[in-house]
């Protein structure tokens, strides 16, 4: 007998509560595990009469709504692979995707339709609005469809894309099943959990850290329409659960309501996608007497380390590896670095993909010799195995032939006074081969100055990793998981020593 998937352990859970809460929305407005079964069933049916067989994607574009999880249990149930892609990306990216993963269905929100049907132009694509298939599905009687094995093809996901092409990660039943369990017995999920959910639905941390932990658990979702600092204050008294990314917490802060009190019932707030900063963790558990539990993982691998729930939540690292993963301290060729040592982190697990869709190249290139998945992160290891992440690999500044991590600058900046946050990067140098740089974020008005900022940097740290220029700005460039553009900020400041290095380090605002 096949092992289960995804949408078995979902049955599991509800089956014997029916009747229990699965999923409340923006509304308040609820349905029971009976019902989205049900609901799964028919849009699962309706899928199979346009054409859908299973191992056949089904791309969607829309934002978060009770409909979305609809139609991705319907996929998980009938073996379809769900493509769910980003609701603010463009028609030409849409085109993208829809060559790439040539979908038999695509599904957009009614904002968006258009957009997808102008982009499907031409491909042998069915394009239908998710609110009418949703609705016509209704009315359908009760379906049922086969389900799938597991290993089974679950979802494809595209990376978020801050830098190159996007590649399709491929993410098995197994690969879900196995991420969501560990997640839930980890975090000590149950089904009178009720998680607030004001992520993205398109991305592994939404649906699969979220929406996955709940589903095996049976726990309750209460599914916001977008991250909404004063609505997500407003709603904490009602969750035991919270998921952010590290921007949500620092938006959090800055709401007058964010009390002990409205924080009583919580149980775990929970942060990834992004770096945690420590001085971030120590104003939360200030101001709620809560310390945010940190993890880490990406698209490709789902979740790899985590702190723990009961016992030391350190702040700055990201926790132990999740059982099942094995976490080394790599150099790319088999090799394993000694502990404390900075070198790529390289996974092993049954929650990490066996490779790109479509892309047997990229795929290969993602492992090492020994079969274990390259993260493109860059970590260290201590000694009673908590990991640190220092920064991507491919954001590692190397000036004057020596390293210099990012994450480390970054932290000494980020604690200095009248700092808020900054973003440290490598542009072009002359004599250095790229020259460090800093883009702050003052937190008091007037700016401190940069020479006063430079020379407390350089008593913290060796000069080789001291900024040789610092630039103001209001805010740092994002994407929508809360992670910093570098890629831009490469590119905004790539002129900063086009006229050689200028006498002494200098501050300036980008125009
Ligand atoms: P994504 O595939 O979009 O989830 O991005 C995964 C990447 O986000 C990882 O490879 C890390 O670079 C970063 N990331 C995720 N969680 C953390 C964390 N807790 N601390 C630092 N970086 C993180």
């Amino acid at each position: 007998m096949p092992a289960a998937s995804l949408f078995d352990h979902f049955v599991a859970a509800h089956g014997s509560a029916p009747e229990r809460i699965l999923l409340e929305d923006g509304s308040g407005t609820g349905w029971t595990g009976a019902m989205a079964d049900a609901q799964s069933a028919r849009l699962a049916r309706r899928l199979a009469e346009l054409g859908c067989r299973p191992g056949d994607r089904v791309l969607l574009q829309a934002a978060s709504s009770p409909a979305w999880l609809w139609v991705y249990l319907a996929c998980l149930r009938s073996g379809y692979v769900i493509v769910p892609v980003s609701a603010d990306y463009t028609g030409a990216e849409l085109r993208y995707f829809l060559l790439d993963a040539e979908p038999a269905v695509a599904l957009a929100d009614p904002p968006r339709l258009e957009q997808l049907r102008s982009a499907a132009a031409g491909l042998p694509v069915h394009v239908d609005s998710l609110e009418a298939l949703d609705a016509a599905a209704r009315d359908g009687a009760p379906a049922d469809a086969p389900g799938p094995s597991t290993g089974d093809l679950a979802a494809l996901l595209y990376s978020s894309g801050t830098t190159g092409r996007p590649k399709g990660a491929r993410l098995s039943n197994a690969n879900l099943v196995a991420n969501a369990l560990t997640l839930a017995d980890a975090w000590g999920f149950s089904p009178g959990d009720r998680l607030l959910h004001a992520l993205p639905l398109h991305h592994a941390h939404g649906l699969f850290v979220a929406v996955g932990t709940a589903l095996v658990a049976g726990a309750r979702i209460m599914l916001r329409p977008k991250f909404d600092a004063a609505d997500i204050v407003a709603q904490l008294p009602r969750c035991t659960v919270f998921m952010g990314v590290p921007t949500h917490y620092t938006r959090l802060l800055a709401e007058p309501g964010l009390t002990p009190q409205a924080c009583a019932g919580v149980r775990l707030f929970v942060s990834g996608s992004a770096p945690l900063g420590a001085a971030l963790h120590a104003q939360f558990a200030a101001a709620t007497g809560h310390r945010i539990l940190e993890r880490y993982g990406m698209t490709e691998t789902l979740m790899l380390t985590s702190n723990p729930l009961h016992g030391e939540r350190r702040p700055g690292t990201v926790g132990r590896p999740l059982p099942g993963v094995d976490v080394r301290i790599g150099d790319g060729s088999g090799v394993s670095l000694a502990t404390g040592a900075t070198g790529e982190v390289e996974v092993r697990g049954p929650s990490v993909t066996d490779g790109y869709w479509r892309q047997p190249a990229q795929s290969a290139a993602a492992l090492t010799p020994d079969g274990w998945f390259r993260t493109g992160d860059l970590g260290q290891l201590s000694a009673d195995g908590y990991l640190t992440i220092v920064g991507r690999s491919k954001d590692l500044v190397i000036t004057g032939g020596l390293n210099v991590y990012p994450r480390e600058v970054e932290l000494v900046l980020d604690a200095l006074p009248g700092i808020a946050e900054s973003a440290v990067v490598g542009v072009p140098h002359p004599d250095f081969g790229e020259a460090v740089v800093a883009v702050v974020v003052p937190a008091t008005e007037p700016a401190p100055s940069a020479d006063a900022l430079l020379a407390a940097a350089r008593r913290q740290l060796a000069g080789y990793k001291t900024p040789k220029r610092v630039f103001f700005a209001p805010v740092l460039p994002r994407n929508a998981l809360g992670k910093v553009r570098k890629a831009e900020l490469r590119e905004r400041y790539r002129d900063a020593f086009a006229g050689g290095e200028p006498s002494t380090a200098t501050a300036s605002r980008p125009a």
